[in-house]
């Protein structure tokens, strides 16, 4: 079996140096997770500590380990947060938050992606992440007539064209922090929302990125059209 150690101590000098990541829990969630196990494509394995993003299947990607750095920093949590994580993919970002959270809700609309990402939850005895196969963009639904909103924190590992989906800023409570990249491929932003009001909210730009588009519906599932 290969050994990550020294990439993994690279890797960390470079989200310490020259990514700006200064908060030790964020580092410490980095440094315990073993990113290789996310990449299910074994000839890739070896770049998994290399601060790039790779194909997870189904045409989507893990992100860059110090994007995932920096958007688990932005969001400032603390061991009460409830988070909502809109774009499963690998698991791998849930993982990190897993780790410094009390509680992670995580949905993806990929259903295969999903099976993946509870697997290894499961191997990792990760047991504070909830998964559901759905489309985020509606938010965390209603199950056996339970809502689990507000979150205290949100975050989009996807990018929403030009605005967050209301629903999820409708979900974050008061004081609540969203992090989401939004634009059009080839431009798009990383924004933190701060939810001040239940209709005003502050909103900051962290840096340039590059995402998968968030989408609508639940991937593979014809609509049904009126004849
Ligand atoms: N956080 C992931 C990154 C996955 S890429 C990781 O650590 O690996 C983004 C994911 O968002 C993709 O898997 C894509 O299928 C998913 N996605 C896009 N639109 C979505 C939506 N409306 N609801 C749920 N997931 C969505």
């Amino acid at each position: 079996m290969t050994n990550y150690s020294d990439k993994k101590k690279l890797l960390l000098k470079i989200l310490r140096e020259s990514a700006g990541i200064t908060d030790e829990r964020v580092l410490a969630a980095i440094e315990s997770i073993p990113r290789e196990k996310f990449i299910s494509h074994g000839a890739l394995q070896t770049e998994s500590w290399d601060d790039i993003a790779l194909p997870i299947g189904e045409g989507q990607t893990i992100s860059q380990p110090s994007v995932v750095a920096t958007m688990t920093q932005e969001l400032n949590l603390t061991d009460r947060h409830k988070v909502l994580e809109i774009g499963t993919g690998s698991g791998y970002q849930a993982a990190i938050l897993s780790k410094l959270c009390r509680r992670v809700y995580t949905i993806e609309r990929h259903k295969p992606l999903l099976e993946e990402a509870e697997k290894m939850f499961k191997d990792l005895k990760l047991a504070n992440i909830t998964t559901i196969c759905a489309d985020g963009m509606r938010g965390w639904p209603k199950i056996h007539g339970i809502d689990q909103h507000p979150f205290d924190r949100v975050i989009v590992t996807c990018a929403a064209r030009e605005a967050p989906p209301p629903a999820l800023i409708e979900q974050l409570c008061i004081g609540g922090v969203m992090v989401i990249p939004i634009g059009s491929p080839g431009e798009q932003m990383l924004k933190r929302y701060q939810k001040e009001s239940d209709d005003t909210y502050s909103i900051r730009n962290i840096m340039p990125v590059r995402f998968v588009p968030l989408l609508p519906d639940v991937a593979g599932i014809k609509k049904v059209v009126a004849a």
